[in-house]
Order: structure tokens, then sequence, then C-alpha cells
């Protein structure tokens, strides 16, 4: 940050939108030797207003100063805001992809389910069969 007192001049401009140069007060008073900002069309013109005490706008910049830095801050966090709502929308991604991998492998699970079913019920059939050809042809044979 800007530290007060031994900072180069301010780049102030004037409600011209002209770049307001550093100037000192000559006549004599109590504000002899004080700098400060002014019009840039000064004397020669009239001049827009503009005016501000050099030792005042040091405090100045410093809110300006911390007016940059709480944009940055802003700024960043609206960055990670808006990282996290990519990331956000990716695990949405992710979770719907597996919901659908959930609901293929139950229906697989059902369709494994239902074979095996029917492969017993075949093999039972099958034992049935052969117990009861071994039954003929043991009565046959006897
Ligand atoms: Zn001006």
């Amino acid at each position: 940050s800007i530290s007060k007192g031994n900072s180069s001049p301010a780049k102030l401009v004037c409600y011209h939108n002209e770049f307001a140069p550093l100037r000192t007060v000559r006549y004599d008073g109590p504000t002899k030797r004080k700098r400060f900002y002014g019009c840039s069309y000064w004397p020669e013109q009239i001049t827009c207003g503009f005016f501000k005490w050099a030792d005042e706008v040091d405090d100045i910049r410093d809110l300006q100063q911390i007016i940059v830095e709480k944009d940055e801050t802003i700024s960043d966090l609206e960055h990670q805001v808006d990282m996290l709502k990519q990331e956000m929308e990716v695990m949405r991604d992710k979770v719907k992809k597996l919901k659908a991998k959930k609901e293929k492998l139950f229906e697989e699970v059902e369709e494994i389910g239902s074979a095996t079913t029917e492969t017993m019920f075949e093999l039972k059939e099958n034992n049935t069969d052969k117990r009861l050809m071994l039954t003929l042809v043991l009565s046959f044979s006897l």
C-alpha cells in the first residue's frame, strides 16, 4: 500500500478530465506554501472548480487503495465462486452418470437374477428328467 508523507504526487484529474497539477499556495496567509491539486486550466481559463489539498489526497489515495484491494478481493471471491460453480457442475454431472450406472447395474442384476432363476429351474427340470430316466432304466432292468 502507499505510505503517507513521502509519496509521489498523485495522478488526479479535474472535472475537465484533465491531469490536475500539484501546486503550492504562493499568496500570504495561513495556507501559504501548502500544496494542492487544482484544475489544469487555472489561471489561464475559468477553472472547473476542482481543488484538493495534497495532504488530504494522501488520505483519499489510501482510501482508493483500500477500495482497489477490496475490488480485487471481491473479484477473487467471484472467481472462486465461478470455480466452485464449475466444480459443482462437474460433480452434478458425475452424480448423474453414477445414478445412470446404478440404474443400469440394477437392471443387469435383475436380468441376472431372472436368468439365474430360469437356469435353476431348467437344472431342476433336467435333474427331474434324469432321475425319472434313471428310475425308468432301473425299473426296466430289474
Ligand atoms: Zn478542470
